[in-house]
């Protein structure tokens, strides 16, 4: 067995010195504050091992990230009758692209681009007030890890309110296809809080433990989900977690993961570990360069793709 301690040193040590990394989100003031220096990465094992490189300690927005705990409370609310709602498909189009949903009659193609995560947002909004909801994404997390200090970056949600003109679009479409019940405004209040929850990447990785092991939380040995459940949505990270780059992501890395514009990723790999990489510099596509590669690093040598060694 490897040393994965020694592994993530190497992994640090091999990007320090690495310039290629990427631009850092600017569409709203907040995120374009990050230093794209920044770079942290933990791994979580199901058997208790937690092991870090870097800035794992520093909190950043998890952005889309919160699309996987998203869609898992909304399963957990309605189950199957979700996928009425929205599809199960990659876009091949960008995060808050608009165009698909005029041909497909307001259905999103999944639930990580932007416009399925408003849908699974609404589904959770349903018969509650937008502030008890983003009460209630918020206590899922941090049940999740056991951490009462992850919090909401209030400057990130109202800079993103300030700005979210696309977003807002995405949800009036939707609402006049029928495909949302609550106030347009409710659900974009919620939808930006859930995207501006900061987390370091040693609380992120030991979040997404209960998908990497059957859907038991190992701290705790809480069941989150059923297994079934986690076959799903680590389906659809694999296929839909990097907007357009799922296929590069696959290729390259071969897990499911889901990245979000902070510069955030959270990777699965089944059966043994979840793991958490930060580094804000993004691609084209909007994920993070230096992460994917560090990733790809990792898979290389642990064999840890579920496509093989
Ligand atoms: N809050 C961002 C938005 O809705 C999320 C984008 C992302 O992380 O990909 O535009």
């Amino acid at each position: 067995m490897h040393d994965l301690q020694s592994l993530l040193n190497d992994i640090n040590q091999t990007l320090i010195s690495y310039e290629d990394r990427g631009v850092v989100a600017d569409y709203i003031p907040e995120l374009a504050k990050q230093d794209s220096q920044s770079f942290g990465m933990t791994v979580a094992t199901v058997d208790g091992q937690v092991l870090s490189v870097g800035d794992t300690d520093v909190p950043f927005s998890i952005q889309s990230i919160s699309k996987v705990f998203v869609l898992t409370m909304a399963l957990g609310k309605i189950g199957d009758t979700l996928w009425k709602r929205v599809g199960r498909e990659p876009s091949g189009s960008a995060f808050n692209s608009i165009v698909q949903l005029e041909h497909e009659k307001g259905i999103p193609r999944n639930p990580f681009i932007n416009a399925g995560a408003i849908v699974t947002t609404d589904v959770v909004l349903a018969g509650h007030k937008p502030k008890e909801t983003i009460g209630e994404i918020l206590r899922f997390v941090r049940g999740l890890v056991n951490e009462d200090a992850i919090y909401i970056d209030e400057h990130v949600a109202r800079s993103e309110t300030q700005t979210g003109y696309r977003n807002a679009a995405l949800a009036n479409y939707m609402r006049a296809f029928g495909n949302l019940d609550n106030p347009v405004e409710e659900v974009l209040g919620v939808y930006f809080h859930q995207c501006a929850i900061a987390m370091s990447c040693s609380e992120l990785a030991r979040a997404g433990l209960y998908l990497a092991n059957g859907g038991v939380n190992p701290q705790g040995g809480i069941k989150v989900i059923p297994p079934r459940r986690v076959r799903r949505i680590n389906a659809i990270m694999m296929t839909c977690g990097h907007y357009d780059g799922s296929g590069d992501f696959a290729f390259r890395v071969g897990l499911p993961g889901k990245s979000g514009v902070g510069g955030g990723i959270l990777a699965i790999v089944p059966n043994k570990a979840a793991i958490a990489v930060w580094s804000p510099g993004l691609d084209t596509n909007g994920n993070s360069k230096l992460g994917t590669v560090a990733l790809e690093i990792l898979v290389a040598k642990t064999g840890w793709s579920v496509f093989g060694a």
